[in-house]
């Protein structure tokens, strides 16, 4: 395996393939971007050929070409390599039959199953009724095969049959979630008499499936929804249907279509509005939304958004309220979903997407238009739908508009509003979700961003070193003092790449551990990237003295505070010792702040 990494790293070059995603412009020695990670207008992304490394000086985001396909294409690092592999034209080693795991079996048995169900659909009386009822529906025989439509004849054992007689246990088949044991102990299909939608993971591998009724006496009689349950592979609470066509197309657009039904997904992709997932028949997940944000952080929702009650679909958007996502509302016609909007006329679709309205927008809009906010009942209701939703904004200066927007509009002061908003409760407290999952932007402390500064503008002029004293080295973290150790015993990190430290063809490197090969990377990139006019001299010293006066306040704080336990604790001999230090560090501040 690591031979085929290193061939991989080889034969790429890391520019041609990130640039392959996003566009790359040539800043010295250096490629920048727009980071596709996070949002920004002027760009922090930076791509290194000499070191064959990408970082975003933004967000934090960074590393070889292996961590940019996992995080562009949101997939693992098995598929990673798999695309690099394929890119690179290196076979990777078929993993022997005994080594298959069970994932890799049910895997087998989803793909089977697809394709037993999309023959039934093409060849079976029943299944041609249902291609019949599809092609009636606007669904045309392009998205039928793109999206491995089928159908799963009216029997007990089809596909149960099938996949017994291609040599797959009854056990896998019920752990693939396509299987049933009755009480009585036989064995049948889940999936019967339906029209079949197989649900892809980000691969584009099936994972499950959702099967519809489509005859006017079934959709009474039965449920008209089976899907797969949560197997190996299949957590509907994390599968959003569509993304795995969609996601580079919601990077472009930087917006995601949410939609509720699988038909809308592929109606609205035939239509060429690729954007659109489906969350799979739940209210969307943290989960679902985490992945998401991978992509984009605009959604767009395209299903019945209820204000006033408390369901599962309008705490799915609160929670995407919170977690920072910007939330659009395409108001459709009464009665009628994407699939049919498309169906009757796509260009329908383009005016409601240009109409979209904001979401605080929409739950003003619909709650003043459900209440009289002229009577004091009114005003109670209407605030209490509003000030939920005003809770939820991140952002403190729009939290403000819309307090002050709601005070106005039903005629009261503005504190009333902000003091009653002080008590509501959000129901995403309650989900126990963790404060880093709401905000999730790394950020380092002042001494962290300090040393790191010090050490590029060592890089960029190896001078600035000797100004600094054997004590403020140790005031460096171990892994820093590590970096610019090595560095001072090189004089030249040009040499420093990870591709020299894998094949330890480059002697230098071998002071330097390979875990500090990344750091390492990470901050002569960083001494690349400064301006070129700066004065690297003034501008260490600079740093310097305010990474020195960090300490010494440190150190303030501290014997401040054990200034008032041996207060506390009557130990009048120590107190003396400590005011003293005091003095002498406040000194020691005072003469460091007032070098110029
Ligand atoms: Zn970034």
């Amino acid at each position: 395996m690591d031979n085929a990494i290193e061939e991989i790293k080889n034969r790429l070059n890391i520019v041609e393939v990130i640039g392959s995603y996003i566009k790359l412009s040539k800043t010295g020695a250096n490629f920048r971007a727009v980071c596709p990670f996070h949002s920004e207008k002027k760009p922090s992304f930076f791509v290194s050929p000499a070191r064959q490394i990408w970082h975003c000086f933004g967000c934090a985001k960074g590393g070889d070409i292996f961590g940019f396909v996992r995080e562009i294409e949101g997939v693992e690092f098995g598929d990673a390599l798999k695309i690099l592999a394929q890119k690179a034209g290196v076979e990777l080693k078929p993993i022997s039959q005994e080594l298959k795991t069970e994932r890799n079996r049910l895997y087998e048995i989803c793909e089977w199953a697809a394709r037993f169900f999309e023959k039934q659909l093409e060849e079976s009386n029943a299944g041609k009724e249902a291609k019949k009822y599809l092609l009636g529906r606007g669904m045309s025989e392009d998205s039928i095969k793109n999206w491995r439509v089928g159908y799963a004849p009216d029997v007990w054992q089809g596909l149960s049959d099938f996949l017994a007689s291609a040599g797959y246990k009854k056990e896998e088949i019920e752990k693939a979630g396509l299987g049933l044991t009755s009480e009585r102990g036989s064995f049948y299909d889940r999936f019967r008499g339906r029209i079949i939608f197989p649900v892809f993971d980000l691969n584009s591998q099936v994972v499950g499936f959702g099967g519809r009724v489509f005859k006017e006496k079934d959709k009474t009689e039965i449920a008209k929804y089976v899907n797969t349950p949560n197997t190996l592979l299949y957590d509907k609470s994390r599968v959003l249907y569509g993304l795995n066509g969609a996601k580079l197309d919601i990077r472009k657009k930087d917006a995601c279509v949410l939609v509720e039904g699988y038909t809308d997904v592929i109606m609205l992709s035939q239509a060429g509005f690729q954007n659109v997932v489906a969350t799979s028949g739940t209210a969307l997940t943290p989960f679902q939304l985490k992945i998401l944000k991978r992509y984009s952080e605009n959604i767009l929702t395209a299903f019945d958004m209820d204000v006033a009650g408390d369901s599962a679909t309008k705490r799915g958007i609160g929670l995407a309220q919170t977690m920072g996502f910007n939330i659009k509302v395409l108001l459709m016609p009464e009665n009628s979903d994407p699939a049919d909007i498309i169906a009757k006329n796509p260009s329908d679709w383009e005016k409601i997407s240009e109409n979209a309205k904001s979401i605080l927008s929409f739950y003003f809009d619909t709650t003043f238009s459900r209440q009289d906010s002229k009577s004091p009942e009114g005003k109670k209701a209407i605030s209490k739908v509003l000030l939920p939703v005003i809770k939820r904004i991140p952002n403190s200066i729009e939290r403000s508009f819309w307090v002050q927007e709601l005070a106005r509009k039903i005629g009261v002061k503005e504190e009333a509003v902000t003091e009653e908003l002080k008590k509501v409760k959000l129901s995403e407290d309650a989900l126990g979700l963790e404060p880093e999952e709401i905000v999730n932007l790394p950020s380092k402390s002042r001494k962290e961003l300090l040393e790191e500064r010090l050490t590029a503008l060592i890089l960029r002029s190896p001078e600035n070193f000797n100004l600094l004293s054997k004590d403020d080295l140790e005031l460096f973290s171990p892994q820093i003092s590590q970096v610019i150790g090595c560095f001072q015993k090189n004089k030249s990190l040009d040499k420093l790449n990870t591709r020299a430290l894998a094949t330890g063809k480059d002697e230098p490197l071998g002071s330097l551990p390979p875990e500090l090969v990344g750091l390492a990377n990470y901050l002569s990139l960083k001494s690349e990237i400064e301006e070129e006019e700066i004065d690297a001299e003034a501008e260490f010293k600079d740093c310097l003295r305010e990474f020195r006066c960090l300490e010494i306040k440190n150190k303030l704080e501290k014997i401040s505070k054990d200034i008032k336990s041996a207060e506390d604790e009557k130990k009048l001999g120590e107190l003396g010792k400590l005011i003293q230090e005091f003095n002498d560090c406040s000194k020691t501040l005072n003469d460091f702040e007032n070098i110029i």
